[in-house]
């Protein structure tokens, strides 16, 4: 009991420190200074654009989106770039949580044991394409079992949360990854949308505290935007565990670079270790999805998160 009671303190308390850790949503730093401060060289590429040039990578801002591009691949932040008389700007919390993470890296725990997650199931079929018959329940499996066959050849240990198509409720699929002691969580999705022209791969992570969800970023802050919940203590190795899987997939023949992104998907939400979400692509694009149908391009993604994962855990390198 008094152990229960020191533990609701200490929890308590890093929701305190963490919230009094983080700059103000609105405080910004110059891009110049960045520059100055981290040896890297500033470019103004246009109207619209900016780039920090390092001897590891290129960042390229913009005045328009709420993304950056760095090393090639697209990264969302909190807010874009905007002029000011101390030259272009962005917000200090993108500098510090996206970009110097991704910049420096962060030293990578030993990992032994990957918890693979295939979305939906059983009576939750996820998103359809009538066009093409795709049902996303049976595509996450099939990509979920090739991705475990992948790692298994590797050496690590794999759970799944389903290896058939069943319901599994989503506190589920969490405690299988927390009671098993999972050092990486994967949750394998497709995607569909109403726009038929929507197509490309992204990849989520759960926000900061104090941070809106992507889809989310001109909305003001609510409450649950300023919960700490149990996966943000891994808040920087999602960033970079997302950032290598999303950087693998994208190099795929046909494949759009939709970016990391933030969401508060309930399943990723208590996993006790880093975690993503992985949407394969929008099976609603007749283009994409016709390539999705194709068992080829279906192993082709389950070894590029492979590659992903291996490289993540190899050392994060830009
Ligand atoms: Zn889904």
């Amino acid at each position: 009991m008094k152990l229960a009671r020191f533990a609701l303190v200490a929890g308590a308390l890093s929701i305190f420190l963490s919230v009094s850790a983080a700059p103000a949503p609105s405080e910004r730093i110059a891009l110049r200074t960045i520059a100055e401060r981290h040896g890297m060289t500033l470019r103004e590429d246009g109207e619209k654009s900016a780039s920090l040039i390092g001897p590891k990578c290129s960042i390229s801002c913009f005045l328009d989106k709420s993304s950056y591009v760095v090393g090639g691949i697209c990264v969302y932040g909190q807010g874009a770039a905007e002029r000011s008389p101390r030259g272009i700007t962005i917000p200090l919390n993108d500098w510090k949580y996206v970009l110097e993470p991704l910049v420096y890296g962060r030293k990578i725990p030993e990992v032994r044991c990957i918890c693979i997650d295939a979305g939906h199931g059983g009576k939750d079929s996820g998103a359809h394409s009538a066009a093409l018959n795709l049902t996303e329940k049976s595509l996450n499996l099939d990509v979920a079992g090739r991705l475990r066959k992948l790692l298994q050849d590797k050496g690590f240990k794999v759970l799944m949360t389903r290896d058939t198509d069943r319901f599994v409720p989503l506190e589920k699929r969490s405690s299988i990854a927390n009671c098993g002691k999972a050092d990486l969580f994967i949750s394998i999705h497709f995607n569909a949308s109403e726009s038929k022209t929507a197509q490309g791969i992204e990849t989520y992570i759960v926000p900061r505290q104090g941070t809106t969800a992507t889809a989310r970023l001109s909305s003001p802050l609510r409450a649950q935007d300023n919960v700490f919940c149990h996966n943000n203590k891994f808040d920087d190795h999602n960033l970079l565990l997302a950032y290598s899987v999303e950087g693998k997939l994208i190099r795929l023949k046909g494949v759009r670079d939709r970016g990391v992104r933030r969401g508060r998907f309930c399943v990723l939400e208590s996993v006790h270790c880093p975690a993503i979400l992985v949407e394969c692509g929008f099976l609603t694009n007749p283009t994409e999805g016709a390539m999705i149908s194709q068992s080829p391009h279906r192993q082709a993604l389950a070894s590029a998160i492979c590659d992903g994962i291996v490289s993540y855990i190899a050392g994060y390198r830009l």
